[in-house]
Protein backbone atom coordinates (compact mmCIF):
# COMPACT_ATOMS: atom_id res chain seq x y z
CA UNK A 1 0.00 0.00 0.00
CA UNK A 2 1.62 3.35 -1.12
CA UNK A 3 0.32 5.77 1.96
CA UNK A 4 1.74 9.00 1.06
CA UNK A 5 2.95 12.27 3.85
CA UNK A 6 -0.18 14.28 2.49
CA UNK A 7 -2.75 13.77 -0.46
CA UNK A 8 -4.81 17.12 -1.35
CA UNK A 9 -7.13 14.20 -3.96
CA UNK A 10 -10.07 13.59 -1.66
CA UNK A 11 -10.63 17.25 -0.55
CA UNK A 12 -10.12 18.27 -3.98
CA UNK A 13 -12.24 15.70 -5.47
CA UNK A 14 -15.30 16.58 -2.94
CA UNK A 15 -14.68 20.54 -3.31
CA UNK A 16 -13.85 20.54 -7.37
CA UNK A 17 -17.11 22.48 -8.08
CA UNK A 18 -17.26 24.79 -5.92
CA UNK A 19 -13.43 25.87 -6.43
CA UNK A 20 -14.50 25.82 -9.97
CA UNK A 21 -17.05 28.26 -9.57
CA UNK A 22 -15.42 30.38 -7.20
CA UNK A 23 -12.67 30.26 -10.06
CA UNK A 24 -15.49 31.42 -12.36
CA UNK A 25 -16.85 34.26 -10.11
CA UNK A 26 -13.76 35.88 -10.02
CA UNK A 27 -12.57 35.33 -13.45
CA UNK A 28 -15.97 37.04 -14.62
CA UNK A 29 -15.67 40.19 -12.37
CA UNK A 30 -11.97 40.75 -14.33
CA UNK A 31 -11.66 42.11 -10.86
CA UNK A 32 -8.52 40.63 -8.86
CA UNK A 33 -7.02 42.84 -5.78
CA UNK A 34 -8.58 44.41 -3.35
CA UNK A 35 -12.48 43.49 -4.13
CA UNK A 36 -15.74 41.75 -2.87
CA UNK A 37 -14.21 38.05 -1.95
CA UNK A 38 -11.64 39.58 0.29
CA UNK A 39 -14.07 41.49 2.07
CA UNK A 40 -16.24 38.64 2.48
CA UNK A 41 -13.95 36.16 3.60
CA UNK A 42 -12.62 38.40 5.92
CA UNK A 43 -15.41 38.62 7.64
CA UNK A 44 -16.31 35.11 7.80
CA UNK A 45 -12.89 34.28 9.39
CA UNK A 46 -13.06 36.86 12.14
CA UNK A 47 -16.37 35.54 12.64
CA UNK A 48 -15.04 31.61 12.63
CA UNK A 49 -12.31 32.50 14.72
CA UNK A 50 -14.24 34.63 17.46
CA UNK A 51 -12.40 37.92 16.77
CA UNK A 52 -13.33 41.19 15.87
CA UNK A 53 -11.45 42.10 12.57
CA UNK A 54 -9.30 39.97 9.98
CA UNK A 55 -7.01 41.10 7.42
CA UNK A 56 -5.84 39.18 4.52
CA UNK A 57 -2.41 39.40 3.52
CA UNK A 58 0.04 37.85 1.32
CA UNK A 59 1.07 35.13 3.14
CA UNK A 60 1.33 33.47 7.01
CA UNK A 61 4.89 35.00 7.30
CA UNK A 62 3.94 38.72 6.61
CA UNK A 63 0.67 38.31 8.38
CA UNK A 64 2.72 37.83 11.64
CA UNK A 65 5.45 40.22 10.86
CA UNK A 66 2.84 42.69 9.88
CA UNK A 67 0.86 42.45 13.23
CA UNK A 68 4.15 42.94 14.87
CA UNK A 69 5.04 46.21 12.87
CA UNK A 70 1.60 47.33 13.92
CA UNK A 71 1.96 46.75 17.27
CA UNK A 72 5.19 49.01 17.05
CA UNK A 73 7.74 46.14 17.46
CA UNK A 74 10.95 47.45 16.02
CA UNK A 75 14.81 47.93 16.25
CA UNK A 76 16.30 46.89 19.78
CA UNK A 77 13.33 45.48 20.60
CA UNK A 78 13.48 41.49 22.14
CA UNK A 79 10.11 38.81 21.02
CA UNK A 80 9.72 35.66 22.82
CA UNK A 81 9.34 32.95 20.61
CA UNK A 82 9.51 29.16 20.96
CA UNK A 83 12.67 27.10 20.34
CA UNK A 84 10.40 24.41 18.46
CA UNK A 85 8.51 26.41 15.45
CA UNK A 86 8.88 26.59 12.10
CA UNK A 87 11.61 29.41 10.75
CA UNK A 88 8.75 31.99 9.79
CA UNK A 89 7.89 32.78 13.65
CA UNK A 90 11.22 34.21 14.12
CA UNK A 91 11.45 35.90 10.48
CA UNK A 92 8.95 37.93 11.62
CA UNK A 93 10.81 38.99 14.01
CA UNK A 94 13.49 39.55 12.30
CA UNK A 95 11.90 41.43 9.14
CA UNK A 96 10.82 44.34 11.94
CA UNK A 97 14.23 44.43 13.54
CA UNK A 98 13.90 43.08 16.57
CA UNK A 99 15.44 39.86 17.70
CA UNK A 100 13.95 36.41 18.38
CA UNK A 101 14.78 34.95 21.84
CA UNK A 102 14.19 31.53 21.83
CA UNK A 103 12.30 29.47 24.69
CA UNK A 104 11.91 25.55 25.18
CA UNK A 105 8.88 23.84 25.05
CA UNK A 106 7.80 21.09 27.25
CA UNK A 107 8.69 18.10 25.01
CA UNK A 108 5.24 16.03 25.92
CA UNK A 109 3.05 18.73 23.75
CA UNK A 110 5.58 20.47 21.65
CA UNK A 111 4.46 23.29 22.89
CA UNK A 112 5.88 26.10 24.39
CA UNK A 113 6.71 26.01 28.43
CA UNK A 114 5.40 29.01 29.67
CA UNK A 115 7.09 28.21 33.21
CA UNK A 116 10.35 29.63 31.31
CA UNK A 117 9.50 32.69 29.83
CA UNK A 118 9.69 34.57 33.13
CA UNK A 119 13.65 33.82 32.69
CA UNK A 120 13.77 35.16 29.12
CA UNK A 121 12.00 38.77 29.86
CA UNK A 122 14.01 42.12 30.30
CA UNK A 123 13.61 45.35 29.42
CA UNK A 124 14.17 44.77 25.60
CA UNK A 125 11.31 42.52 25.81
CA UNK A 126 7.98 43.62 24.11
CA UNK A 127 5.90 40.52 22.95
CA UNK A 128 5.20 37.10 23.45
CA UNK A 129 4.82 35.08 20.20
CA UNK A 130 3.31 31.54 21.01
CA UNK A 131 2.70 29.16 18.88
CA UNK A 132 0.35 26.52 18.46
CA UNK A 133 2.21 24.10 16.96
CA UNK A 134 1.22 21.19 15.27
CA UNK A 135 -2.52 21.93 15.94
CA UNK A 136 -2.14 22.28 19.40
CA UNK A 137 -3.29 25.44 21.19
CA UNK A 138 -0.37 26.52 24.08
CA UNK A 139 -1.22 27.19 27.52
CA UNK A 140 -2.82 31.21 26.81
CA UNK A 141 -3.99 31.56 30.08
CA UNK A 142 -0.18 31.28 31.71
CA UNK A 143 0.94 33.54 28.44
CA UNK A 144 -1.72 36.17 29.01
CA UNK A 145 -0.70 36.30 32.54
CA UNK A 146 2.60 36.92 32.16
CA UNK A 147 2.13 39.53 29.45
CA UNK A 148 0.01 41.20 31.74
CA UNK A 149 2.43 41.22 34.58
CA UNK A 150 5.04 42.77 32.30
CA UNK A 151 3.14 44.77 29.70
CA UNK A 152 3.88 42.46 26.78
CA UNK A 153 2.11 42.10 23.60
CA UNK A 154 1.00 38.72 22.44
CA UNK A 155 1.07 37.73 18.80
CA UNK A 156 -0.27 34.12 18.01
CA UNK A 157 0.87 31.94 15.52
CA UNK A 158 -2.23 30.05 14.23
CA UNK A 159 -0.32 28.89 10.89
CA UNK A 160 -0.87 25.46 12.08
CA UNK A 161 -3.76 25.81 14.25
CA UNK A 162 -7.05 26.83 12.29
CA UNK A 163 -9.84 25.88 14.53
CA UNK A 164 -7.93 24.84 16.98
CA UNK A 165 -9.63 25.28 20.74
CA UNK A 166 -8.51 26.52 23.90
CA UNK A 167 -10.77 26.23 26.97
CA UNK A 168 -13.97 26.31 24.11
CA UNK A 169 -12.21 28.85 22.36
CA UNK A 170 -10.92 28.99 18.90
CA UNK A 171 -7.10 30.38 19.00
CA UNK A 172 -6.16 33.63 17.23
CA UNK A 173 -8.41 36.27 19.31
CA UNK A 174 -6.33 35.36 22.58
CA UNK A 175 -3.90 37.53 22.10
CA UNK A 176 -3.65 41.52 20.46
CA UNK A 177 -3.31 39.98 17.23
CA UNK A 178 -2.71 37.03 15.58
CA UNK A 179 -1.29 35.34 12.56
CA UNK A 180 -2.39 32.31 9.82
CA UNK A 181 -1.26 30.65 6.93
CA UNK A 182 -3.52 29.70 4.10
CA UNK A 183 -0.30 27.95 2.31
CA UNK A 184 -1.81 25.18 0.36
CA UNK A 185 -0.59 22.12 3.15
CA UNK A 186 -2.46 24.14 6.36
CA UNK A 187 -5.51 22.94 7.25
CA UNK A 188 -7.41 25.82 5.83
CA UNK A 189 -4.85 26.19 2.51
CA UNK A 190 -5.44 28.12 -0.40
CA UNK A 191 -4.53 27.17 -3.81
CA UNK A 192 -1.53 29.15 -3.62
CA UNK A 193 0.53 32.02 -1.20
CA UNK A 194 -1.94 33.39 1.15
CA UNK A 195 -2.35 34.20 4.73
CA UNK A 196 -4.69 36.93 7.39
CA UNK A 197 -4.32 38.54 10.23
CA UNK A 198 -6.85 38.35 13.31
CA UNK A 199 -7.60 41.15 15.99
CA UNK A 200 -9.81 42.26 18.42
CA UNK A 201 -8.77 45.50 18.18
CA UNK A 202 -10.17 47.57 15.04
CA UNK A 203 -7.45 50.18 15.14
CA UNK A 204 -5.01 48.04 15.13
CA UNK A 205 -6.46 46.16 11.98
CA UNK A 206 -6.35 49.39 9.93
CA UNK A 207 -3.04 49.39 10.60
CA UNK A 208 -1.91 46.20 9.73
CA UNK A 209 -4.25 46.75 6.27
CA UNK A 210 -2.72 49.90 5.65
CA UNK A 211 0.47 48.69 6.01
CA UNK A 212 0.59 45.86 3.73
CA UNK A 213 -1.35 48.17 0.96
CA UNK A 214 1.99 50.32 0.74
CA UNK A 215 1.53 51.86 4.00
CA UNK A 216 -1.59 53.92 2.27
CA UNK A 217 -5.13 54.40 4.54
CA UNK A 218 -6.66 56.09 0.78
CA UNK A 219 -5.83 55.98 -2.94
CA UNK A 220 -2.22 57.66 -3.38
CA UNK A 221 -1.86 58.87 0.45
CA UNK A 222 0.61 56.76 1.99
CA UNK A 223 1.28 57.19 6.05
CA UNK A 224 3.54 54.36 6.31
CA UNK A 225 6.55 52.89 4.58
CA UNK A 226 4.45 50.09 3.96
CA UNK A 227 4.34 46.37 2.06
CA UNK A 228 2.72 44.89 -0.69
CA UNK A 229 1.26 42.00 0.74
CA UNK A 230 -2.83 41.03 0.29
CA UNK A 231 -5.06 38.67 0.08
CA UNK A 232 -5.92 38.12 -3.77
CA UNK A 233 -9.23 37.90 -4.73
CA UNK A 234 -8.97 34.07 -6.53
CA UNK A 235 -7.10 32.78 -3.46
CA UNK A 236 -10.27 34.54 -1.06
CA UNK A 237 -12.59 32.81 -3.18
CA UNK A 238 -10.93 29.67 -2.83
CA UNK A 239 -10.76 30.22 0.74
CA UNK A 240 -14.73 31.43 1.08
CA UNK A 241 -15.39 27.52 -0.79
CA UNK A 242 -13.19 25.56 1.50
CA UNK A 243 -13.90 27.46 5.02
CA UNK A 244 -17.50 26.05 4.99
CA UNK A 245 -15.72 22.31 5.07
CA UNK A 246 -12.63 23.14 7.62
CA UNK A 247 -14.49 21.92 11.07
CA UNK A 248 -15.43 18.77 9.16
CA UNK A 249 -11.74 18.10 7.98
CA UNK A 250 -10.43 18.97 11.49
CA UNK A 251 -12.40 16.63 13.06
CA UNK A 252 -11.80 13.92 9.97
CA UNK A 253 -8.03 14.52 11.80
CA UNK A 254 -8.90 13.74 15.04
CA UNK A 255 -10.46 10.88 14.37
CA UNK A 256 -7.62 9.56 12.04
CA UNK A 257 -4.89 11.03 15.28
CA UNK A 258 -7.29 9.20 18.04
CA UNK A 259 -6.64 5.45 15.99
CA UNK A 260 -2.64 6.52 16.06
CA UNK A 261 -2.51 6.96 19.73
CA UNK A 262 -4.97 3.85 20.76
CA UNK A 263 -2.88 1.78 18.21
CA UNK A 264 0.28 2.49 18.56
CA UNK A 265 1.70 0.41 21.22
CA UNK A 266 5.45 0.12 20.22
CA UNK A 267 7.50 0.86 23.68
CA UNK A 268 9.84 2.72 21.03
CA UNK A 269 7.64 5.29 20.06
CA UNK A 270 6.22 8.10 22.22
CA UNK A 271 2.52 9.41 21.50
CA UNK A 272 1.86 12.94 21.51
CA UNK A 273 -0.03 14.01 24.53
CA UNK A 274 -3.07 16.43 24.24
CA UNK A 275 -4.10 18.79 27.42
CA UNK A 276 -7.28 18.34 29.05
CA UNK A 277 -8.10 21.99 27.90
CA UNK A 278 -7.49 21.64 24.41
CA UNK A 279 -9.08 20.56 21.08
CA UNK A 280 -6.65 20.22 18.86
CA UNK A 281 -6.46 20.02 14.70
CA UNK A 282 -3.68 17.82 14.14
CA UNK A 283 -1.77 19.77 11.57
CA UNK A 284 0.85 17.39 12.37
CA UNK A 285 0.66 14.01 14.19
CA UNK A 286 3.99 13.75 15.58
CA UNK A 287 5.47 10.75 17.69
CA UNK A 288 9.24 10.70 19.28
CA UNK A 289 11.30 7.84 18.71
CA UNK A 290 15.17 7.97 19.96
CA UNK A 291 15.78 5.55 16.46
CA UNK A 292 14.16 7.89 14.14
CA UNK A 293 15.92 7.74 11.29
CA UNK A 294 15.57 3.78 11.35
CA UNK A 295 12.17 3.92 11.92
CA UNK A 296 11.60 6.81 9.27
CA UNK A 297 13.50 4.74 6.59
CA UNK A 298 11.46 1.48 7.32
CA UNK A 299 8.30 3.12 7.14
CA UNK A 300 9.86 4.93 3.66
CA UNK A 301 10.63 1.34 2.41
CA UNK A 302 6.90 0.04 2.85
CA UNK A 303 5.85 3.09 0.75
CA UNK A 304 4.61 5.05 3.69
CA UNK A 305 5.39 8.94 3.38
CA UNK A 306 6.84 10.13 6.60
CA UNK A 307 8.34 14.12 7.43
CA UNK A 308 10.29 15.73 10.06
CA UNK A 309 9.22 19.05 11.81
CA UNK A 310 11.83 20.41 12.12
CA UNK A 311 14.89 18.61 11.58
CA UNK A 312 17.51 21.43 11.90
CA UNK A 313 16.29 23.82 15.19
CA UNK A 314 16.19 27.43 14.03
CA UNK A 315 19.61 28.32 16.52
CA UNK A 316 21.54 25.92 14.68
CA UNK A 317 20.48 27.41 11.12
CA UNK A 318 23.60 29.55 9.12
CA UNK A 319 21.02 32.61 8.89
CA UNK A 320 20.95 32.56 12.61
CA UNK A 321 24.65 32.07 13.81
CA UNK A 322 25.06 35.65 14.20
CA UNK A 323 22.52 35.04 17.43
CA UNK A 324 25.27 32.69 18.57
CA UNK A 325 23.60 30.08 20.25
CA UNK A 326 25.19 26.89 20.26
CA UNK A 327 24.53 23.52 20.22
CA UNK A 328 23.43 21.85 23.77
CA UNK A 329 22.19 25.36 24.33
CA UNK A 330 18.29 24.44 23.92
CA UNK A 331 18.43 20.65 24.56
CA UNK A 332 14.54 20.28 24.35
CA UNK A 333 14.34 21.75 20.79
CA UNK A 334 17.58 19.78 19.91
CA UNK A 335 15.71 16.45 20.99
CA UNK A 336 12.37 16.99 18.79
CA UNK A 337 14.73 17.60 15.88
CA UNK A 338 16.59 14.24 16.13
CA UNK A 339 13.50 12.58 17.37
CA UNK A 340 10.50 13.90 15.72
CA UNK A 341 8.48 12.15 13.19
CA UNK A 342 5.66 13.15 11.32
CA UNK A 343 3.60 10.64 10.39
CA UNK A 344 0.54 10.18 7.10
CA UNK A 345 -2.22 12.84 7.91
CA UNK A 346 -5.09 14.33 5.45
CA UNK A 347 -8.69 14.12 4.75
CA UNK A 348 -9.70 11.31 3.22
CA UNK A 349 -7.30 9.27 5.16
CA UNK A 350 -9.03 5.49 4.94
CA UNK A 351 -9.23 3.40 8.23
CA UNK A 352 -7.67 1.03 6.37
CA UNK A 353 -4.35 3.47 5.47
CA UNK A 354 -4.52 4.58 9.15
CA UNK A 355 -4.30 0.85 10.50
CA UNK A 356 -1.19 0.14 7.81
CA UNK A 357 0.61 2.85 9.24
CA UNK A 358 -0.36 1.94 12.68
CA UNK A 359 0.56 -2.13 12.24
CA UNK A 360 3.96 -1.12 10.65
CA UNK A 361 4.75 1.16 13.64
CA UNK A 362 4.20 -1.52 15.54
CA UNK A 363 5.89 -3.98 14.23
CA UNK A 364 9.63 -1.84 13.86
CA UNK A 365 12.22 -3.35 15.95
C1 LIG B 1 3.54 27.89 7.61
C2 LIG B 1 3.96 28.61 8.84
C3 LIG B 1 4.21 29.99 8.84
C4 LIG B 1 4.32 30.81 7.59
O1 LIG B 1 3.27 30.80 6.75
P1 LIG B 1 3.49 31.11 5.18
O2 LIG B 1 2.13 31.29 4.67
O3 LIG B 1 4.19 29.94 4.60
O4 LIG B 1 4.31 32.35 5.09
C5 LIG B 1 4.45 30.61 10.05
N1 LIG B 1 4.51 29.91 11.20
C6 LIG B 1 4.31 28.59 11.24
C7 LIG B 1 4.35 27.87 12.56
C8 LIG B 1 4.04 27.89 10.06
O5 LIG B 1 3.86 26.55 10.11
Amino acid sequence: MIIPFVSFLPMEKELNIEIKKAFDRVFNSSWYIEGKEDEVFEKAFAEYCGAESCVGCGNGLDALMLSLKALGVGIGDEVIVPSNTYIATALAVTYVGATPVFVEPDINTFLIDPSLIETKINEKTKAIMPVHLYGQACDMDAIISIAKKYDLYVVEDCAQAHGAMYKGKRVGSFGDAAGFSFYPGKNLGALGDAGAAVTNNKELADKIRALGNYGSDYKYHHIYKGNNSRLDEMQAAFLLAKLPHLDKMNEERRRIADMYTTGINNPKVVTPIVKDDCVPVWHIYGIRCKERDALEKYLNDKGIGTNKHYPIPMHMQDCYKDLGIKLGELPIAEEISTTELSLPMYYGMTDEQVQFVIDAINEFK
